[in-house]
């Protein structure tokens, strides 16, 4: 089968029930199937879901940005970061491909940083709503994503 390009809305909500994000009233978002573009969990249940149809689903954390692990939160000195100001929710990347690290705590000359996903240890709520599915063009084929509406444009 190609690949197809699947256009949707979605609403994403905490375990309290608070809103973290939802695409309703701005551009929704396209994907192309089977390039990762949105988390492990919600993937299939897109693939399966007819044009108009609405669905709640509950992703598990481990499905969703990841189990929160202990040991990615690390400390460091001080004198290891770049200098100048240092703030709490300053982000540091080692290499293109490591972890993001996100400033959690300054305490003299230990910095404790942490590699987690914010949403890392959530189980994540998707209201999800089909607004299209068509086949990709050769084009959006070979870039990897969707083009027009919700995708790349350019
Ligand atoms: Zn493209």
């Amino acid at each position: 089968m190609n690949p197809r390009v699947i256009t949707f809305h979605y609403t994403m909500t905490a375990e309290d029930g608070q809103e973290i994000f939802s695409s309703v009233g701005s551009e929704p978002l396209a994907i192309l199937e089977g390039n990762g573009q949105v988390i492990p969990g919600l993937e299939p249940v897109l693939s399966e879901m007819a044009e108009g149809e609405k669905r709640r689903v509950v992703v598990p954390a481990e499905e969703a940005f990841g189990e929160y692990h202990d040991d990615w939160v690390i400390q460091v000195e001080r004198e290891q970061l770049p200098p100048g100001e240092l703030n709490i929710g300053d982000m540091f990347q080692a290499a293109d491909d490591a972890p993001v690290m996100v400033v959690t705590e300054i305490e003299g000359d230990t910095v404790v940083m942490d590699g987690n996903h914010p949403l890392a240890g959530h189980d994540l709520t998707f209201d999800v709503e089909l607004i299209g599915i068509r086949e990709a063009t050769p084009e959006e084929i070979a870039h990897g994503h969707a083009h027009g509406e919700g995708g790349h444009e350019h």
